[in-house]
């Protein structure tokens, strides 16, 4: 854009040692390829990008706790679910926690979506996720100190699968 044949060279706003002949789209900053954001509307600087998602971003400090109240329960259900009975049923056990973890995960994901009236928040997603390990923790301590190495297997899945699928829909 306002890259004439001219152009003096500049260096990068966030790193003055760092020459390039990139410029954020929207401010016209100078800013090297490490810090060039790629959007849909171009090459734009992390000031702006943040800004923009501070508009999408329409959750608040309220919905964090409302986020913990729902899934903090639900978590610790599902992990004593994941660790007395499914990791019990014995040989399937590691098959279903593959095809079921994702689902609570999404289960979880979409309670708490309902429950923020679909804000949006920009940390929503590790604080369920965090809410998932620190139910599942106390399970896997358990299992560990009972000496039983393979019960570890289905919480640990559903702790994998579980804050995988949490942070993949909680964008
Ligand atoms: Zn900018
Ligand atoms: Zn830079």
């Amino acid at each position: 854009m306002s890259e004439a044949i001219d152009d003096p060279v500049a260096f990068c706003y966030r790193h003055p040692e760092v020459e390039t002949g990139l410029r954020c789209n929207r401010c016209g900053k100078p800013i090297c390829v490490k810090c060039a954001v790629r959007t849909p509307v171009g090459f734009r600087c992390p000031d702006c990008v943040r800004q923009q998602q501070d508009k999408f971003y329409t959750g608040g400090g309220l919905d964090y706790v409302i986020a913990v109240a729902v899934a903090l329960p639900l978590s610790l259900i599902v992990a004593a679910i994941f660790t007395f009975f499914v990791a019990r049923i014995g040989f399937l056990s590691w098959f279903i926690s593959f095809i079921a973890a994702p689902a609570v995960g999404g289960l979880i994901a979409e309670t708490v979506r309902r429950a923020v009236g679909r804000r949006r928040s920009r940390y929503l997603s590790a604080v369920v996720a965090a809410c998932l390990v620190v139910a599942v923790a106390p399970f896997l301590l358990l299992t560990l100190l009972s000496g039983n190495l393979f019960g570890l297997v289905v919480p640990g899945i559903l702790l994998f699968f579980g804050v995988g699928t949490i942070v993949a829909r909680l964008r």
